[in-house]
């Protein structure tokens, strides 16, 4: 199916739903080289929270950088098709987005690490533990959670968080998914 409630706080994309190779998000700017561990581009409205979140992190002794934001369609193919060469489909399946079903080409999706920039090692951080319960007063949910793998269809990653606007405090709260917040309020 085709990925809905495009160009909202709310599109989903998922395994369900999927975009097509030439979709491209409004107002791609690139993060502060603060934030940042290399040039990453993600939506402006996106840029301005995750700043002021990393700013507010930096306040409390915590460096909180980005290491992946929006990727196109073909760095998808490219990044599915090289996992393909080390493990089975299925355990790829588990992991990784085939092409047009990423949520980081919506550019409302980022992947954070510290310092240290070992994502494998981030659940381990102080800056995970801030990012788990803070996150979501700057529009942002941890996208794929602890024991919500049967929904989401991926494995825990703390690291990929995904701005959703007003409807973060509501999805914190409840400790729900995206796929479940839709079906409250959209009837999905
Ligand atoms: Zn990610």
């Amino acid at each position: 199916m085709y990925a809905i409630n495009l160009n909202t706080d709310l599109i989903l994309v998922n395994k369900d739903y999927a975009l097509d190779k030439n979709y491209v998000p409004n107002n791609l700017v690139k993060i502060n080289n603060n934030f940042s561990t290399k040039e990453i581009f993600i939506c402006k409205k996106v840029k301005y929270y995750f700043e002021k979140m990393c700013n507010d992190a930096l306040n409390n002794n915590l460096r909180i950088i980005a290491m992946s934001g929006y990727r196109d369609y073909e760095y998808q193919k490219n990044l599915y098709n090289e996992y393909l060469k080390f493990d089975k489909k299925e355990i790829v399946d588990t992991y990784s987005a085939k092409p047009g079903h990423s949520e980081h080409q919506t550019g409302l999706a980022i992947d954070v690490c510290t310092d240290k920039k070992d994502y494998i090692e981030f659940i381990n951080t102080s800056e995970y533990i801030w990012l788990k319960d803070n996150c979501h007063k700057y529009g942002f949910i941890i996208r794929y959670n602890k024991n919500k793998e049967n929904i989401t269809g991926y494995k825990f990653e703390p690291w990929h968080i995904r701005y959703v606007g007003n409807s973060a405090k509501y999805i914190y709260d409840n400790n729900i998914t995206l796929e479940e917040y839709l079906k409250i309020v959209r009837n999905l």
